[in-house]
């Protein structure tokens, strides 16, 4: 991990609050895995508020042009301070961190990505490196309407199968995402299952997998403040053998056993 300063290389507006930032930096391109982020500072150098830094997950990698992207929706100060910034303006992060994906150590072949909403950004990373690696990958995909259109295109390019789902029918089937799985669970019992997205999607998930004996790893978003394990801040519950214990997604995570999870 390092504090890094880069260029913009662009920041375009990809959809309704969706923005994609990409950012010169070799040192990223060398060391980030699938899962891993980068923690922002969200304005200008002698300015301190927001005083924290706002994690992002590493989106995409592109070793010929020593860039990576970022995906981020509009949420508060942060994002929209992030979202004025033009090309060749400086940003300052730190990263890559996390506990990432880390995909030789999975001999299996066959993957089921499932992302809800913004939690397409870390498995788009993922979907990439498995298909470099010919793995066959299967990409779930839900939104609420039509705001991520783009990943269609970025999902034909990889040449993986996907299906998508949207809330209110704009995109893809009308449903959740979690229809989709809840019909075909059985068809990807052999795969390895990674998903990413909302915590209504994960308490939906817990339950149709737990129904059918399948494990899965899911990447937890939750807010944080050192984003190096130290503060503390961003602690989740989940189950070990007697009982439960606390760990940190930002050091410990984001990538977690989803069963173990808890959501109270
Ligand atoms: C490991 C990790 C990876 C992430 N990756 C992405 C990503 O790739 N793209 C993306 O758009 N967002 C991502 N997030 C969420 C992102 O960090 C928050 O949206 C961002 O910090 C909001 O900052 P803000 O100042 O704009 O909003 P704030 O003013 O801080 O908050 C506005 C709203 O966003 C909610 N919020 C704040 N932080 C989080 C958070 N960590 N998770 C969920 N909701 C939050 C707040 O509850 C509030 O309702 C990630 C979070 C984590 C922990």
């Amino acid at each position: 991990m390092k504090l890094i300063k880069c260029e913009i290389i662009s920041n375009e507006k990809i959809g309704d609050e969706l923005f994609k930032m990409t950012l010169f930096s070799p040192y990223i391109v060398k060391n980030a895995i699938p899962g891993q982020f980068v923690n922002i500072k969200c304005s200008e150098n002698n300015n301190f508020d927001p005083l924290l830094r706002r994690p992002f997950s590493i989106h995409d990698v592109e070793p010929d042009f020593k860039v990576f992207s970022i995906l981020y929706l509009l949420k508060g100060k942060g994002t929209y301070y992030l979202s004025e910034l033009n090309s060749g303006d400086m940003v300052n992060f730190t990263g890559p961190l996390g506990n990432g994906i880390k995909t030789e150590e999975d001999e299996n072949n066959d993957f089921l990505l499932i992302g809800g909403g913004i939690g397409v950004a870390p498995l788009y990373f993922l979907a990439k490196i498995l298909s470099a690696q010919n793995k066959n990958v299967f990409f779930a995909a839900g939104f609420k309407y039509n705001n991520f259109l783009l990943i269609e295109k970025m999902f034909q390019r990889l040449k993986i199968n996907y299906e998508i789902y949207s809330e209110n029918g704009m995109h893809g089937t009308k449903g959740l995402i979690t229809d989709f799985i809840m019909e075909k669970a059985d068809d990807f019992k052999k795969y390895s299952i990674y998903c990413c997205g909302p915590v209504e999607m994960y308490r939906t998930l817990q339950n149709i997998f737990s129904l059918k004996d399948i494990k899965a790893k899911a990447l937890f978003e939750e807010i944080m403040a050192c984003g190096i394990g130290v503060c503390k801040g961003c602690v989740m519950k989940f189950k070990n053998n007697n009982g439960y214990v606390y760990k940190t997604v930002c050091k410990d995570g984001p990538l977690f056993d989803l069963m173990e999870a808890v959501f109270d």
